[in-house]
C-alpha cells in the first residue's frame, strides 16, 4: 500500500532520545505514514523546568539531520506557557487541506489521562489518533474516552483512510530511554560516566552537543 498521511509526535524533548525516535519510526511504518514530524512543546512559564526552545530544536536537528522521512514542525515552540493541542491541529489541518490524513500520535499515558485535555473530543475533527502500545503495557483510558472512541476504532493500517476522526493502536517494542534519567545521571555523574549509563539512549551528535554546551549541568 502507498503511504499516505503526517504523522504527528508532541512532546518536550529535553533531550531529543532513542525511545522517541524508535516510537516515530514504529508509527511511521504501522500507520503507513509518508513522514512524522516531531512537534517540540514551547518554553513553560517557569523557564527552569525545560531548556529553552532553541535548545530542544538543535538537538531535534542533529537527530534528525540524516533522518529521511521525519522534520520539525516549530509551530508550538517559540510560544510561551501552554499550547492547546486542539488548536494547534486546527491549524495545520487549515495549511493541509481537508484530504490530507493527519495522525496524532500518543503515548499510552497520553491515552490514559485524555479526558484531562482541553475539548479533547474536537481533537479528531482535525486528525486521527494513534496510540502507542510498549511492548505488553495494557492501554487503559477513562470510561468517557473509552465510550466515545468505541465507534471511531479502527486498525493501524486502515487509520489513514480517512484524513480525520479515527483511532487506532499501534505496537512499538519496548525501548527503555528516559530524558528524566539522561538529565538525572548528566547532573550528578562525570559525563563519560553518566553516558555509559544511559549507552545507547542518545543520538552521538545530540551527545556531544550536551557535552559542548554543558546542558544539564554536564561536567
Ligand atoms: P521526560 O522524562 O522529560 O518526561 P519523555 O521523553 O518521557 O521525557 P517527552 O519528550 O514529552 O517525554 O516525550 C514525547 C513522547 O515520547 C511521549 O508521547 C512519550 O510517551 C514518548 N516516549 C518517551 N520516551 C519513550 C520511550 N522510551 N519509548 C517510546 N516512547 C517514548
Amino acid at each position: 500500500m502507498i503511504p499516505r498521511g503526517i504523522g504527528l509526535l508532541g512532546g518536550t524533548f529535553d533531550p531529543v532520545h532513542e525511545g522517541h525516535l524508535a516510537l516515530a519510526r514504529a508509527a511511521k511504518d504501522a500507520l503507513r505514514l509518508v513522514r512524522v514530524d516531531f512537534l517540540p512543546a514551547g518554553n513553560p512559564w517557569q523557564k527552569d523546568l525545560v531548556s529553552p526552545a532553541e535548545v530542544r530544536l538543535a538537538m531535534l536537528e542533529l537527530a534528525l539531520d540524516k533522518m529521511a522521512g521525519f522534520r520539525i514542525e516549530t509551530l508550538e515552540l517559540m510560544r510561551l506557557g501552554p499550547t492547546y493541542t486542539r488548536v494547534t491541529l486546527k491549524t495545520l489541518r487549515k495549511r493541509l487541506g481537508p484530504s490530507i490524513p493527519l495522525v496524532l500520535i500518543l503515548g499510552g499515558d497520553q491515552w490514559r489521562n485524555l479526558h484531562t485535555w482541553r475539548s479533547w473530543q474536537e481533537l479528531a475533527e482535525y486528525a486521527d489518533l494513534a496510540v502507542c502500545r510498549r511492548g505488553r503495557e495494557a492501554l487503559q483510558t477513562s470510561p468517557e474516552v473509552a465510550s466515545w472512541a468505541k465507534s471511531r476504532m479502527t486498525s493501524a493500517e486502515a487509520l489513514t483512510e480517512a484524513p480525520a476522526g479515527g483511532i487506532a493502536f499501534f505496537d512499538m517494542a519496548p525501548h527503555e530511554a528516559s530524558a528524566t534519567e539522561i538529565r538525572r545521571v548528566i547532573r550528578t555523574q562525570p559525563f563519560a560516566e553518566a553516558m555509559k549509563k544511559v549507552d545507547g539512549w542518545l543520538p552521538l551528535e545530540v551527545a556531544a552537543y550536551i557535552r559542548a554546551e554543558s546542558l544539564y549541568g554536564a561536567h
